[in-house]
């Protein structure tokens, strides 16, 4: 009888077993959270005001954040980077904590990044996410451009068009696309389009638009209800032509895929909806930041602001709304932090937790700086304190990245197993 079980061979070599999920932060983890905190109360929330009124990209802020290694390649590398997928809703709470319209500026890149990464070749990987930041000295930023007017929430409905030039080994991009953030002032513009009509979303790709190029233009800026210091605006493609390796992945993958379509097979997924599932739970994160910055403020308002003699946190009604207030927010930290350490490690999202995550959150945000507002009664209500900007801040966690109504389709038809509209 044999004593010991034979050696699997290359073939049955089991994956290797996920990181295991702990609420407990490595030395490293508190670390990078004190140093985004410190940046975040120092830096950031001072300049929060100013930015806001000023409705401006704050390119001074991210060239501070680029000059400690806070924005570009090296930090992204590092917090995309940790095993357990923690660093990264780590980082973001910190940043929008601080403030939301500077941070969106600093994070906004990532979204283009996290497509570069998630649709790109390892060459393209290389050549363009560097130009995405740019250095500290000649800091860069990105934009991901997916939205069009008449494609919102239904990302099939995208008109802009991508035809392939095969005498010159170029692609030509034509539409337009709409509320793109950084869109016009980006170094790179990563752009999705329509190669195929007839297939609907599985038609669709996405293509790198290099710096400079023409026929890529910034069309109107958005004037915004918050995250004001953010850059928001459409993006014009007019003949825009780009080379042959500009599309991601490359046109060998693209021509396989669609051909798998065409027969009916499976395709791997829509362009622009992979980059969304796996940044969710990132942006939720965002979205507790700015919940924990009311709550926080709430919490020492009603402390020490007395009427009828005693502090108001002396009326049940405040002390309790303080109390869900901090309930909500751990909630919705946990949700997010599962659904970052599930996307890192590779545990597969069966129940849409990642939606789940940016749902809960983005309306806890919501809901705490309501209640913010509330606790401190007429000085809420002015710019004079900062809970009415968070507040302003706090509803875009309901709309961009998917809206509420949009995580709930997703939550529904992955719980029910049924294809629900
Ligand atoms: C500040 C800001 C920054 C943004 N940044 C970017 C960016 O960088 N890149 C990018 O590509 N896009 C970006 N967006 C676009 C954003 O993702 C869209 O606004 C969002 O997807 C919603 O689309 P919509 O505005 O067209 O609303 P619509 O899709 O028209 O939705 C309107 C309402 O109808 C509801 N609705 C629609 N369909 C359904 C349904 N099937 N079931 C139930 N309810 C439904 C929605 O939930 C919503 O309440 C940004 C938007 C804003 C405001």
């Amino acid at each position: 009888m044999a004593t010991t079980a034979p050696e699997p061979t290359a073939e049955e070599t089991p994956a290797p077993a996920p990181v295991k999920f702990s609420l407990e932060l490595s030395d490293e983890q508190k670390e990078v959270k004190d140093w985004v905190h410190g940046f975040a109360e120092g830096v950031m929330r001072p300049a929060a005001h100013e930015w806001d009124e000023r409705e401006e990209f704050p390119w001074e802020i991210v060239q501070e954040a680029a000059k400690i290694g806070l924005y570009g390649f090296d930090a992204m590398a590092q917090f995309f980077g940790d095993e357990t997928g923690l660093s990264l809703p780590i980082v973001n709470e910190e940043l929008f904590w601080g403030d939301a319209g500077i941070g969106m500026s600093i994070m906004g890149t990532g979204l283009a990044v996290a497509a570069i990464v998630g649709q790109g070749t390892g060459e393209q990987i290389g050549e363009w996410i560097p130009q995405c930041y740019g250095t500290a000295d000649d800091v860069k930023i990105a934009a991901f451009c997916a939205s069009e007017p008449e494609a919102g929430s239904d990302v099939s409905a995208q008109r802009t068009t991508a035809k392939y030039d095969e005498a010159t080994n170029e692609w030509v991009l034509n539409g337009q696309k709409s509320w793109a953030t950084n869109g016009g002032i980006a170094n790179v513009h990563v752009v999705t389009a329509t190669v195929d009509k007839e297939l609907g979303s599985r038609g669709h790709a996405a293509f790198i638009i290099p710096p400079g190029t023409k026929g890529c233009e910034q069309g109107a800026k958005v004037k915004k209800h918050g995250i004001r210091a953010s850059h928001t605006a459409d993006v014009h493609l007019d003949d825009c032509r780009i080379p042959g390796d500009c599309l991601l992945g490359g046109k060998e993958k693209l021509d396989e895929r669609l051909a798998r379509v065409r027969e009916g097979k499976k395709s791997k997924g829509q362009a622009s909806m992979q980059t969304f599932e796996a940044t969710r739970p990132t942006v939720g994160a965002q979205a507790l930041g700015i919940a924990r910055a009311a709550y926080e403020y709430s919490l020492e308002y009603a402390k020490t602001r007395e009427q009828f003699g005693r502090p108001i946190i002396d009326n049940q009604s405040i002390a309790f709304d303080l109390a869900d207030m901090a309930m909500e927010i751990d909630a919705a930290r946990l949700l997010v932090w599962r659904a970052a350490w599930m996307g890192r490690t590779g545990v597969e999202f069966k129940r849409a937790e990642g939606s789940m995550s940016k749902a809960k959150a983005g309306e806890v945000a919501v809901k705490a700086t309501e209640r913010a507002i509330q606790i401190l009664g007429g000085n809420g209500y002015t710019r004079e304190y900062p809970v009415e900007r968070w507040h302003r801040d706090a509803k875009i966690y309901m709309i961009f990245e998917g809206t509420s109504e949009i995580q709930r389709v997703v939550i529904s038809r992955a719980i029910s197993g049924m294809r629900l509209r």
